[in-house]
């Protein structure tokens, strides 16, 4: 069964917009599904039904099993006051976990992303390639069954893009993830993903559904 299931969902915003409309989608765990469509159609959306930050206006949600869900934005969202190992050992606070409960697991995570040198840096220090990078050891701490990314490399320049796409496929292979990927990139969307959904302009139309061949070499 999928590890999530969105049966006939539609959001309807109090302003009338309609950003999604009759989505249905299911999500396989270990899939690393990339949802590709142009600006507008209601991708950032669907994520933040999926995590709770907002509500369908119909529909269901259905998520097997317990577990959590990371999210990994556009701007990297770092509290600008507390260094890289307090911005990654913040959701684990929240969950009042003590500082030295969580030291391993942070400093488990920051290696993940390869910023174990950076831990006592402030973000006001950081590249914006290495907030991003902080962003997603912040996402993985929990150890999420389910990773959400939305459009998280958008903001950096082609360079440091491909590197951390790079850095996201070797995580992911050797991590046992399930990522749902938003981009507007054809290029990334091809080169990240074992399937890759299309939605077309206006609200929540998914045009193509395709899975790639898992057997293609990827390095
Ligand atoms: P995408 O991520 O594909 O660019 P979004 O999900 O952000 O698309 O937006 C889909 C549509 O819903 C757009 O028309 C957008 O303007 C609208 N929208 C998104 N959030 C809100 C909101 N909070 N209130 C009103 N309209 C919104
Ligand atoms: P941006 O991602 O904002 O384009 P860069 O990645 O070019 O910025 O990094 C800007 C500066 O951050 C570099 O000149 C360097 O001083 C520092 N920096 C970035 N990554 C590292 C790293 N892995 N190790 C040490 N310093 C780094």
């Amino acid at each position: 069964s999928p590890l999530l299931s969105l049966n006939n969902i539609s959001k309807t915003f109090e302003n009338g917009t309609t950003a999604i409309d009759r989505f249905d989608l299911d999500v396989r765990a270990g899939e690393f599904l990339s949802i590709l469509g142009p600006s507008g159609c209601g991708k950032s959306t669907i994520l933040r039904l999926i995590s709770g930050l907002e509500e369908p206006s119909s529909g269901e949600i259905v998520r097997s099993g317990q577990g959590e869900v990371g999210f990994v934005f556009q701007e990297p969202t770092l509290l600008p006051w507390a260094n890289t190992f307090e911005n990654v050992y913040w959701p684990l606070k929240v969950k009042g976990v003590s500082k030295r409960d969580a030291k391993d697991r942070v400093e488990e995570a920051l290696g993940m992303v390869g910023l174990c040198n950076f831990a006592t840096h402030m973000p006001s220090e950081l590249s914006g390639g290495m907030k991003m990078r902080v962003s997603i050891a912040r996402a993985l701490v929990t150890k999420p069954k389910l990773l959400l990314m939305d459009e998280p490399f958008a903001a950096l320049d082609e360079i440091t893009r491909n590197k951390l796409n790079d850095d996201l496929l070797e995580l992911k292979s050797t991590h046992d993830w399930t990522i749902l990927f938003v981009t507007h990139s054809v290029y990334e969307s091809v080169f990240l993903s074992s399937r890759i959904v299309v939605m077309a302009a206006g609200p929540g139309r998914i045009t193509h559904d395709m899975t790639l061949d898992a057997s293609y070499p990827r390095s």
